[in-house]
């Protein structure tokens, strides 16, 4: 491996950050998140960790607790991000294309893109849209749907195109990138959720070396960005006591949202209180009281500032996983992002730090015999 020792750096902010960023230049389309598993893998010794990859494509990494009477978690985060399919190859070698998940159509156009080729390369492209001193003023406002859209690889055949090992299905995301912004923010391509997959990571790590009674059932999801549902299948195999998401929470700390919420970078890992998406899934999670005074009450006892988060138009797969076997006690942890779904997500790593601190001393606190029984929230006798 060339890449440097990221689990022996010295503080859990660069080890998050240094995660990150290498897991936000591996592109993995839902579907094709091989590179991406292969790389978290990895990162880890054999040592003190169960492996299991499922069909759909779940890496679950299992530390199993100190106290084996303790309770089990889920604890995940996807490793999966949106883009396009091609759909079509015209004849002239310009690419028609597919959205798989909820790719903004608004800054598409004259963007740089990768199409993954039939050998895993990279090929790059990008977004064909009218010159700019050809386009009519009434034009100037306009967003074209993905149907209207080209992606241009630089080539002026179908022959070429399938030279390069590109054909229908192939899939399209954003040219990967990652940069540190100004102190702790950070900016790339995919940071929902790579970047909590870097918290998760994180947090194996910590149990890992202080262990704690309750088992660690680390599941670093797929698919979440195409039908939310990749993560289902893990918790169908694991039957988890409790299970946690970490995943985005959209911030309203820039001048366009700050009526919407009260999420702030840097402010801490959020609660999630509500998620829901009425567009068709009907679906949203409302966390599990005990479980939700459990997290909140290990919070105060390492002094973390917690934030809340209740929005509609969005929702994690914890929605559906709260609804497998015989129901399992759900909620969403979140760090702020700004710009989601954007090649330019922003996030603080802070708050990153502060879900695999939150998590640890969560799972630290539930001996054997800790009770999920539904307590009404803020009872915490
Ligand atoms: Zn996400």
């Amino acid at each position: 491996m060339n890449s440097p020792r990221i689990y022996d750096l010295p503080s859990s902010t660069e080890r998050i950050a240094a995660w990150t960023e290498q897991l936000c230049l591996i592109p993995g389309l839902s579907g094709y998140e091989d590179p991406v598993r292969e790389y978290i893998s990895d990162q880890f010794p054999d040592a003190g960790i169960q492996r299991h990859v499922d069909a759909p494509g779940n890496l679950i990494l299992t530390v199993p607790g100190a106290d084996p009477a303790a309770p089990k978690v889920m604890i995940f985060a996807h490793i999966d991000q949106m883009g396009l399919i091609v759909r079509r190859v015209d004849d002239d070698g310009y690419l028609r294309v597919e959205r798989v998940g909820g790719v903004p159509e608004r800054v598409l156009p004259g963007l740089n893109m990768i199409v993954i080729n039939d050998r895993g390369q990279s090929i790059p492209c990008v977004v064909g849209t009218k010159a700019h001193h050809a386009t009519p003023p009434e034009e100037k406002g306009q967003v074209l749907g993905v149907d209207k859209l080209f992606f241009d690889l630089g080539v002026d055949d179908a022959q070429a195109v399938a030279d390069l090992g590109i054909a229908v299905g192939a899939p399209i995301t954003y040219r990967p990138q990652f940069s540190r912004l100004h102190g702790n923010r950070i900016t790339g391509t995919a940071l929902d959720d790579r970047a909590g997959c870097a918290a998760l990571m994180e947090l194996i790590r910590t149990v890992l070396e202080a262990p704690v009674p309750a088992t660690l059932h680390a599941v670093f999801s797929v698919q979440e960005e195409f039908n939310l549902r990749g993560a289902m299948v893990a918790a169908q195999r694991l039957k988890p006591d409790a299970a946690i998401s970490i995943d985005i929470m959209v911030a309203s700390d820039t001048p366009d949202l700050r009526t919407r919420g009260a999420l702030q970078l840097g402010g801490g890992p959020a609660l999630g209180m509500y998620s829901f998406h009425g567009r068709g899934t009907l679906n949203g999670t409302l966390p599990h009281p005990t479980l939700l005074n459990h997290v909140s009450a290990a919070g105060r006892a390492i002094g973390l500032e917690l934030q809340r988060s209740a929005h509609s138009g969005c929702l994690t797969d914890s929605s559906y996983v709260q609804l497998t076997n015989e129901g399992v006690p759900s909620m969403d942890i979140g760090f702020p992002a700004r710009y989601t779904h954007m090649p330019t997500e922003v996030c603080d790593v802070r708050d990153l730090c502060g879900i695999a601190r939150l998590l640890a001393e969560t799972l630290a606190r539930m001996p054997a015999g800790f009770s999920f029984e539904r307590r009404r929230y803020g009872c915490i006798c």
